[in-house]
């Protein structure tokens, strides 16, 4: 099948030609022609499948005929950053066609969303609590709406976000075109397609069975050594952009720190950042700025980084979906790319549960010439440990202050900027350190 085969209005097909996009994925050629006929939809896929452009191609498309300025489709997403990367799709698409599209989120001044609202827009991408906000001070109008899609429904379970839409459900015209995506499907997720949509078409694509381009492998290793693995991995392996999940963001933020020092660009997503700096670490990952983001499972959640590389589950996932969402961020759209999982003893149960979930064994691996045998100088101390040189590293390095982790007591501050003198000087392992490997690279094309 080819994008003209689906006859979108030339300003839709010029979008599609911009974004550069050729052969349709399996759920646009499934999901396209469905959604294009007013039909209801299930759509069982995960991110990576291309699922945005299959309802935002068609919604572009119905939206060219009738009156501008209204709002005629909601999408609603559990997370601003999947809010922010579903919009950017929609503009990307719907360049040509002057249809307007925002987001809705909370986190950030309610005036502006409302200013918008109030100039005309054909599109709306919400978040459901602030979405739920303007409707309750009556700041959005819903009463043109002729589709609504849910996106990631799985995920606004897991977050508690599934009474919110039942509420806005109350608040949005009954005779509309409804569809829902969703990489799994518990009963709480049945049972709200079942309740909104009418008679659907259901589109299955790969929803459980992560993307085949990516490789897999295990890397058994005791706890406090994790970040000393970490080092020696991204050392031995030609990474691009590598996210890295941690199971706090705790962990987050100190691993990020961690990498910096060893003269990596690496950012941290956490929870506690305010959305402008979620934002310009999102923005730098992408467009190359950091080679690294480390993140938690919720921070990470709506991440849209079709180039990463590598994901590193720095800390095992709780669950096998959890696993195959983290890794279905790495060979998004038949890219290849690469998953290493870092486990201790602790986590044979959830290996087991993960290769039964995959119906295969994931290949064990070692790093030659990594000293597994240094003992835990103290109890939680995988940062503690400083990072292993490179294997052509003459002298090891020194344990001294300046591999402290920054921020605790000994840590030398530079007078200036208060940060830790390796990262306020020069990075911490000036020839051999991964960043020689890693030169700044030209950002890269989106
Ligand atoms: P999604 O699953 O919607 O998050 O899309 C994953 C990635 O695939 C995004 O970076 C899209 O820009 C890209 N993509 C979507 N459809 C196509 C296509 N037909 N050809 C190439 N890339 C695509």
């Amino acid at each position: 099948m080819n994008f003209t085969d689906f006859n979108f209005h030339p300003q839709v097909a010029a979008g599609i030609t911009a974004a550069g996009y050729i052969t349709p994925t399996p759920i646009q050629d499934q999901g396209i022609p469905p959604v294009m006929q007013g039909l209801d939809v299930m759509g069982l896929a995960q991110t990576g499948t291309g699922k945005t452009a299959a309802f935002a191609l068609p919604i572009l498309h119905r939206l060219m005929n009738g009156e501008r300025g209204k709002v005629r489709a909601l999408i609603v997403a559990p997370t601003r950053e999947l809010a922010e990367q579903i919009n950017e799709a929609i503009n990307l698409l719907g360049k040509q066609t002057r249809l307007k599209s925002i987001t809705i989120y909370g986190g950030v001044a309610v005036n502006p969303q409302i200013d918008k609202l109030k100039q005309g827009v054909d599109i709306v991408v919400a978040c459901p609590g602030r979405l739920l906000d303007h409707i309750g001070q009556g700041t959005i109008n819903l009463s043109r709406l002729e589709v609504l899609v849910l996106d990631e429904a799985d995920q606004m379970f897991d977050m508690g976000f599934l009474p919110d839409i039942r509420k806005i459900l109350k608040h949005i015209p009954e005779k509309r075109q409804s569809l829902l995506f969703s990489a799994t499907m518990p009963d709480d997720i049945r049972r709200l397609a079942s309740d909104i949509l009418s008679k659907p078409v259901t589109i299955q694509v790969g929803n459980t069975a992560p993307p085949v381009t990516v490789s897999h492998a295990i890397y058994p290793v005791e706890q406090h050594l994790k970040t000393a693995l970490l080092l020696e991995l991204l050392c031995h392996t030609d990474t691009e952009s590598v996210l890295i999940f941690t199971r706090t963001k705790h962990r987050a933020k100190r691993l990020g720190e961690q990498l910096e020092k060893a003269g990596y660009t690496a950012a941290s997503l956490q929870g506690n950042l305010s959305q402008n700096r979620r934002q310009a670490a999102l923005d730098g990952f992408r467009d190359g700025s950091y080679q690294i983001l480390v993140a938690t499972d919720i921070a990470a959640r709506g991440i849209d980084v079709s180039q990463v590389s590598h994901v590193v589950n720095y800390d095992i996932p709780d669950t096998p979906e959890a696993y195959i969402h983290r890794i279905g961020r790495t060979g998004r759209a038949a890219r290849s790319g690469d998953a290493f999982t870092l486990v201790t003893s602790e986590d044979t149960g959830m290996v087991r549960t993960i290769e039964k979930r995959l119906n295969a064994q994931i290949e064990r691996r070692t790093i030659e010439g990594f000293d597994y045998s240094v003992p835990a100088p103290h109890k939680d101390s995988e940062f503690a440990r400083p990072p292993r040189p490179p294997q052509n590293h003459k002298k090891p390095a020194k344990r001294d202050a300046t591999h402290a982790t920054p921020g605790r007591p000994g840590a030398p501050k530079s007078p200036s900027t208060g940060r830790p003198q390796s990262q306020a000087g020069k990075p911490a392992q000036p020839s051999s350190a991964p960043a020689a490997r890693h030169p700044q690279r030209a950002p890269r094309a989106r």
